[in-house]
């Protein structure tokens, strides 16, 4: 199993890339690419209130809804898989592994991010956490992503970004764990779960699950 966002894309640069767009299109200063960058907090925040913040620093007149569908059709739609992602995920599926994504996020924007970076191709089962009704790190989406694959949680591993939601939430139903270590992410954690293991890219994360199982 693994996570979608800044697991199998490193989200950063594509971010940056809409916000240089977005202030260029709106013919604002491109020196406040910084701000726009520590305003959106590595995606966190919550966007209509990114978004609102945003339009009204540049003067940009409009409904936060049309902004919030504009803003998730362009930066969702850049989605790539990081380097080397594909050929790990082949030769594992050679190897007989399944690959469930297993993403929070809203139906919608995460399957429009999983078929621009070719991952819809890649994986067995897709569990979105708006469609399954509860959100990671809750037992019922990991389980419902084993059913998905045809298979069961039994010797499954879950590779991630997010300690609390992929690491810890994995780890309460018996998967094995690999936490892809970011080092641009933001978030305090508060479960105190330990990964069995440490990554700093999905490939090397893939590579652990090929050589220790
Ligand atoms: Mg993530």
């Amino acid at each position: 199993m693994s996570d979608l966002d800044d697991t199998l894309v490193e989200r950063p640069p594509l971010f940056r890339s809409w916000a240089e767009g977005f202030l260029s299109e709106q013919d604002a200063d491109p020196a406040l690419l910084d701000w726009v960058v520590e305003l959106d907090r590595g995606g966190h925040r919550p966007r209509e209130e990114f978004l609102s913040t945003l339009a009204e620093r540049v003067g940009y007149e409009v409904a936060v809804e049309e902004f919030l569908l504009d803003y998730n059709r362009t930066l969702a739609g850049s989605y790539r898989l990081v380097p080397d992602a594909r050929a790990v995920l082949e030769e594992a599926r050679e190897r007989g592994w399944r690959l469930a994504v297993v993403t929070n996020g809203l139906t919608d924007v995460q399957s429009l991010k999983l078929s621009v970076s070719g991952i819809a191709d890649l994986a067995d089962a897709v569990c979105i956490s708006e469609e399954v009704g509860v959100s990671k790190p809750d037992p019922l989406i990991f389980r419902t992503a084993a059913e998905r694959a045809d298979t069961t949680l039994q010797g499954a591993w879950m590779l991630g970004d997010n300690l609390d939601a992929d690491i810890a939430g994995a780890a309460g139903v018996g998967a094995r764990t690999v936490w892809v270590k970011r080092d641009y992410d933001v978030l305090d954690y508060r479960s105190g779960v330990e990964p069995d293991f440490v990554a700093s890219t999905f490939p090397e994360a893939v590579r652990v699950v090929l050589d220790e199982s």
